[in-house]
């Protein structure tokens, strides 16, 4: 469960002082899947920063299952990051000179499991996206998709409750990005609670509800309906996909 209450964040450069968030409350439950969308400049990734813990915020409070990350040592902070978020980027962010095998390794490096056990692991997660055949490959021998692919892997290896992805389909043509959103949708189903930053109206219709923000402030916060038309008529079907 996620909690923001009040959440300010202000940007410091010299005498230079952005606030790129403004009084942000929101609360995420275990489970939900949900897209964040807004203008350029409107402060997506320095929420999702926060979310994910790559960030802390300038005032307010974010509690995360229960951990309120004001009150935690950096060690601690660093462990909840490990434990419970996943993060993928635009650009993927693999390292170059590493294969597959060795960028999903990784986040296990300091995990304290045996080599055994993280090569299991590693080949688990290559596995549920796809690409074990890949594990020997460099990021330059993969194409974007299978590179953001790998980079799923990479944020599902330590087994987080929480899947962060800020733009994760920004950098692919659009079939490519359709396969990175039904992974992502398969991940939700078997319990992960998905967060995505996107501009793409499309993907974002894949989450159960889509937050906008603007200039640092929520705008608006609503479920998406989606409405399973399979079993109706072909009239009331083309009626109700009219409406939606
Ligand atoms: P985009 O869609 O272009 O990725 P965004 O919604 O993700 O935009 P942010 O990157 O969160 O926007 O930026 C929000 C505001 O905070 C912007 O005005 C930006 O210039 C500012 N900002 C972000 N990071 C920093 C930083 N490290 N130092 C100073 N200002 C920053
Ligand atoms: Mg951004």
């Amino acid at each position: 469960m996620i909690d923001l209450i009040n959440v300010v964040k202000d940007f410091k450069n010299g005498d230079v002082s952005v606030r790129a968030l403004q009084e942000i409350n929101l609360h995420i439950d275990q489970g939900e899947f949900v897209a964040i969308m807004g203008p350029s400049g409107s402060g997506k990734s320095t929420l999702m920063n926060i979310l994910g813990l790559l960030d802390i915020v300038s005032e307010g409070e974010y509690i995360l299952n229960d951990n309120n990350i004001k009150k935690m040592s950096e060690a601690q902070f660093a462990i909840l990051r490990n434990k419970e978020i996943g993060f993928v980027f635009q650009s993927f962010n693999l390292l170059p000179k590493l294969t597959a095998f060795r960028n999903v390794e990784l986040p296990l490096v300091y995990s304290g499991l045996s080599k055994k056990e993280r090569r299991e692991r590693v080949i688990a997660a290559l596995e549920r996206v796809g690409l074990a055949d890949r594990m020997d490959h460099k990021p330059n021998q993969l194409s974007g998709g299978q590179s953001q692919r790998v980079a799923i892997a990479r944020a599902l290896v330590t087994n987080p409750s929480f899947l962060l992805g800020d733009e994760p389909t920004g950098a692919l043509d659009s079939k490519t990005g359709e396969m990175i959103m039904d992974l992502f949708c398969q991940l939700h189903e078997e319990g992960r609670t998905v967060i995505l930053v996107t501009h793409d109206e499309h993907v974002a219709s894949y989450a159960d509800r889509v937050i906008r923000i603007l200039d640092g402030k929520i705008l608006s916060d609503e479920l998406n309906l989606k409405v399973d038309t399979r079993s109706l008529s072909d009239d009331s079907r083309s009626m109700i996909e009219e409406e939606v």
